[in-house]
């Protein structure tokens, strides 16, 4: 379903208009495409505190981004605040005093990425501050506007860090604001082919044979992976013509099956990389008028399944060393949403699994565990909710309009990048900065 509105308020007249109104002013955002790969313009690296982060040092090859460096203070299409040596309120308003100056002039569709560093449970002052860095980040997201993004990535390891910083400044992001990534220190190794990170990788897909799925198939295919379009018998039409187009192979499968795993490693003899839990349902209803039935398949295809299949794959070894789980939550289940008990439950659970998973899957198999927590995207999903419903959720965030399937893979395809191994734990949120929850 086409976003109307944001076609309106891209041209001049409705731009007046809406303005005039004092209406939602939505940017048309810029998007990665193989044209136009990286942001343009110049990055800016600034300081507040004192810094033992030296991020030429570590390895951290900005350039990577596309960006040109700059000290100028005009029209950065990015700006890196290292903020990690923020010890107490005075050092505070260096944040202040560096940002304040350029605000104005980041370029629309800019990013803004702060560093901070991970609080110190022995210093209350240090972890007062590098805390405000989260609500400062936060509220920036809210006011910057013009389809500009401002996140705040926890590291004590730049290069560590290389991947998730090269993601968020580069127009893959678009849709990703207000969010707090942590990065640990583990040793990451960079891909061989920047170009196709995940070469000689295999990636399953549960629910690929359309929407979100199917984006996020498609991007991983791109980045070089072997792609698995893992969906129900009856989508088996839909999951062998995307398959046929990503030259993959076609899986079909109830994941809700108690065998569902057992035939996923039957059928990867050679093993896993990535594993992407997409499949997903709803079955809205308040709870006073909730048949069990509705609780109980949301639950099994949300959460159950997600769990039994992570289970099996890791215990059978068929998810490699190196691997990648990346588990799909929603705003839903952070923030809860009524009629969606069973639904926010459901996805809450997922945010319960990744969380208490990720260290062990970590130490004893290698293997990361993610989850990403879409917001509104345009899918047949959203595209069936009521009118005036589906018009507010689509303006209730920062960016004032709803996400693509294709924002959700590109992080995706982040948290499944080889040099992410030191991204676990994490759940980001694919929402525009929604309004709806923290
Ligand atoms: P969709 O309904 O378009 O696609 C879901 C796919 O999963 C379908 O192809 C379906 O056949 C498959 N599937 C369902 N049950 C299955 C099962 N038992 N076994 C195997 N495959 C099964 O949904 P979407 O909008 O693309 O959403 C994808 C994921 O993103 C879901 O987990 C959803 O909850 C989540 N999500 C979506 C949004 C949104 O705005 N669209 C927001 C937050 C979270």
């Amino acid at each position: 379903m086409a976003d109307r509105y944001l076609s309106f308020t891209g041209t001049a007249p409705g731009r007046f208009v809406t303005r005039r109104l004092g209406l939602p002013q939505p940017a048309a955002l810029k998007r990665f495409s193989p044209e136009r790969p990286a942001l343009e313009g110049d990055r800016l690296l600034l300081t507040a505190g004192k810094s033992d982060l030296d991020l030429a040092a570590t390895g951290l090859d900005l350039a990577a981004t596309g960006l040109g460096p700059t000290t100028a203070r005009e029209q950065p299409a990015a700006v890196v605040l290292d903020a990690t040596g923020v010890r107490d309120v005075e050092t505070l308003a260096e944040v202040h005093a560096a940002l304040h100056p350029v605000v104005r002039s980041v370029t629309s569709s800019g990013r803004i990425v702060v560093l901070g560093a991970p609080l110190d449970p022995a210093d209350h002052h240090q972890a007062a501050a590098q805390q405000a860095l989260e609500g400062f980040t936060r509220s920036l997201g809210k006011e910057i506007g013009r389809g500009r993004t401002v996140n705040l990535v926890r590291l004590t390891d730049a290069r560590a860090a290389a991947s998730t910083l090269a993601f968020l400044l580069s127009p893959k992001s678009a849709y990703v604001s207000g969010q707090v990534v942590e990065v640990g220190p583990q040793d990451v190794t960079a891909p061989a082919d920047p170009a196709r990170p995940l070469a000689g990788r295999t990636a399953l897909v549960t629910g690929a044979a359309r929407g979100i799925g199917e984006a996020v198939a498609e991007t991983l295919a791109r980045d070089g992976a072997r792609i698995v379009v893992l969906d129900v018998p009856q989508a088996e039409q839909d999951a062998r013509r995307v398959a046929d187009r990503l030259g993959g192979t076609a899986l079909t499968l109830d994941i809700t099956a108690d065998d569902a795993g057992a035939r996923i490693a039957a059928a990867l003899p050679d093993g896993l990389d990535v594993l992407v839990h997409n499949a997903g349902i709803t079955r809205d209803r308040r709870l006073v008028n909730m048949p069990a039935e509705r609780w109980s398949s949301v639950l099994d295809v949300n959460l159950a399944s997600v769990l039994r299949t992570t289970d099996a794959l890791l215990a059978s070894g068929t998810l490699r060393e190196g691997g990648r789980i990346v588990a799909t939550a929603s705003i839903a289940g952070l923030a809860g949403n009524a009629g969606q008990t069973n639904y926010g439950a459901s996805k809450a659970g997922v945010v319960g699994l990744v969380r208490s998973l990720a260290p062990r899957a970590l130490a004893e198999h290698g293997v990361t565990v993610n989850a990403v927590a879409p917001g509104f995207i345009e899918t047949r999903m959203t595209a069936a909710i009521p009118l005036f419903i589906r018009e507010a959720g689509r303006r209730m965030n920062s960016l004032a309009q709803g996400g693509l399937p294709a924002d959700v893979a590109e992080t995706t395809a982040w948290l499944a990048h080889p040099a992410s191994g030191a991204v676990n734990g994490q759940v980001v949120r694919v929402c525009g900065q929604s309004l709806l929850g923290a």
